[in-house]
């Protein structure tokens, strides 16, 4: 796999899957502000798109970086819907309480998003301990996550935007940059001949192992980290997996094995 350029997710970052899901099931809620400040020059701040779009992120970097609400007061109601999201390794921190102070007076409804993808976070009990973690943070309920299962995401996300209060939800699968092990990232391939070049793959998940070359879209073989997403946003099913007839547990297993080999 190639390693990512400076300001675009990789091809295959759990991240980009957790942000499309969070994004998916927030947004045609009112007021919603998204803000954090997960790490990785793109994440917490950026519309996946915006990242390989010449100029986008200008145009939408101040829709997407919006400070931490501190509202909560007569003057300063607090946001309907805050997702603010995290990076694992800030949340284990041992400033994390101050850090995360007040995080249920950033929304009427907060999702406190935790991306659990670094090394550290590859072990279940670690995942376990995290949970403990944010639930000492301030948060109300806990929710493990895997972000490429967009399924369950939706359902879970639905429900918990339904309720006030504070939501931990951890989106937990390891950095495509850890998973090394071999047979773990092949690559999925569009068929040449019955893609209709929409763009959409594209223009949804700004994954850098996609590409257009007229007149039809492609994957760089050497570059598509096998995380299926695309496929997610094909609607007329032309983009191919090696994995089809795997479930997405079977799928989060793989990836976990890759990243310990
Ligand atoms: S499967 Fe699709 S989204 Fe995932 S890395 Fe490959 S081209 Fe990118
Ligand atoms: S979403 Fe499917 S049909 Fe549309 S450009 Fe991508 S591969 Fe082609």
């Amino acid at each position: 796999m190639r390693n990512p350029q400076r300001g675009i997710l990789c091809a295959g970052c759990p991240h980009r899957a957790a942000y499309l899901a969070l994004k998916e099931a927030t947004r045609r809620k009112r007021g919603r502000v998204i803000c954090g400040n997960a790490g990785c020059t793109a994440v917490g701040e950026v519309h996946p798109a915006a990242a390989t779009c010449p100029g986008g992120m200008d145009a939408l970097l101040p829709r997407y970086n919006q400070a931490v609400p501190t509202g909560g007061t007569v003057d300063e109601p607090a946001a309907p819907v805050c997702v603010h999201v995290a990076a694992d390794l800030e949340v284990a921190a041992d400033d994390a309480a101050e850090r995360f102070a007040g995080l249920a007076a950033e929304g009427e409804i907060t999702l406190f998003a935790v991306m659990a993808s670094s090394r550290r976070f590859l072990a279940r009990d670690a995942v376990e301990e995290l949970g403990q973690r944010v639930l000492g943070l301030g948060a109300d309920t806990v929710v493990v996550l895997d972000p490429f299962d967009a399924i369950r995401c939706a359902e879970v996300l639905g429900s918990l935007l339904e309720t006030p209060g504070v939501h931990g939800v951890i989106f937990a699968s390891p950095c495509a940059q850890l998973q090394r092990g071999e047979g773990a990232n092949e690559p999925v391939e569009i068929d040449r001949y019955t893609c209709v070049a929409c763009h959409r793959c594209f223009q949804i998940t700004a994954c850098p192992a996609l590409s257009f070359a007229p007149p039809v879209y492609q994957v760089d073989p050497d570059a598509c980290a096998g995380c299926d997403l695309c496929c997610n946003y094909c609607r007329t099913q032309v983009i191919y997996s090696p994995r089809s007839r795997m479930g997405v547990e079977e799928k989060s297993r793989a990836r976990y094995a890759a990243a310990q080999r």
